[in-house]
């Protein structure tokens, strides 16, 4: 059986009892970073064999690793913080499991996304995760317009080197909140629009791991009723899309053709 344990996101108090078991139990525990992951197991008195498993081994290793599950070995996926998977290695290992009807379990635990989205204190449904913001201006921008016209919320996650890049490319407007640290010393949860929050970052150098969210206008009154060209207007002025690219996301989220609103 394969076991998607989750590990804590900094507070080494967040695992829980079952994890702590699986990982003594197993026979083998696969991990981002085996020296990490040393001060975990360490701290919990885990004495299991670790291997690395990391992005650029994950490829190399399955077919070991598929032999020992297949032999019938208990292993066990931990990463360097928070649910494997979730913007970490381990899906190519996952989805060849289940292609070979291996059993494969993931245990409830720790992440960052669902941590944040219920300090942020905004109404948490529908939200979308859409991973790390883009490095590329264009793609940033695009993804901050989907966003803005997604009737919830919309998660990211950021780094402190990008997050002041990032809130200058978005309208001055948007509502944003920064979950910081969390579970950490120096948790912090910060809310306010764009322009507040890249004032606060040009003041106090941005540090720690962080969760973005941006709140969306979908649901608003002012966004139903705003026409497709009022919102391509928008898109390109506000988010500055080019023309072609504001058409399509305003003619996509506005439930009408590409070619009607050329026209
Ligand atoms: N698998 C992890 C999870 O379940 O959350 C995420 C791993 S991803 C490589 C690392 C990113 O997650 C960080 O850059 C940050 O955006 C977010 N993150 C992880 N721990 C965090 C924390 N304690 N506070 C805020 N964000 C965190």
């Amino acid at each position: 059986m394969l076991y998607i344990v989750p590990t804590p996101i900094g507070n080494l108090e967040d695992i829980t009892l079952r994890a702590i078991r699986v990982l003594k139990e197993c026979d083998l525990i696969l991990c981002e970073d085996t020296r990490h992951a040393g001060i975990l197991l360490k701290h919990y008195d885990i004495a299991t064999k670790t291997i690395s498993f990391h992005s650029f081994s994950e490829a190399k290793r399955e077919e070991e690793i598929i032999e020992r599950l297949q032999k019938g070995e208990n292993i066990a996926l931990i990463s360097d913080a928070g649910t494997p998977l979730i913007q970490d290695p381990g899906m190519r290992l996952v989805t060849k499991c289940h292609k070979q009807e291996i059993a494969v379990t993931s245990l409830p635990g720790a992440c960052a996304i669902p941590t944040a989205l219920s300090l942020a204190g905004l109404e948490p449904t529908p939200f979308q995760f859409l991973g790390f913001v883009p490095k590329k201006p264009g793609e940033m921008k695009r993804l901050f317009a989907k966003a803005y016209c997604y009737p919830g919320l919309t998660l990211f996650y950021e780094t402190p080197h990008h997050i002041v890049k990032c809130l200058d490319a978005m309208p001055t407007d948007m509502e944003v909140v920064i979950c910081r640290e969390l579970s950490k010393k120096f948790e912090e949860h910060l809310s306010g629009t764009a322009k507040e929050l890249l004032a606060h970052f040009q003041q106090k150098t941005p540090k720690g791991e962080m969760v973005l969210i941006i709140k969306g206008a979908g649901q608003t009154k002012a966004f139903e009723e705003c026409s497709a060209d009022e919102l391509r207007i928008k898109l390109e002025e506000e988010f500055t899309l080019m023309r072609k690219e504001a058409i399509k996301v305003a003619a996509e989220l506005k439930g009408i053709s590409k070619k009607n609103l050329y026209k």
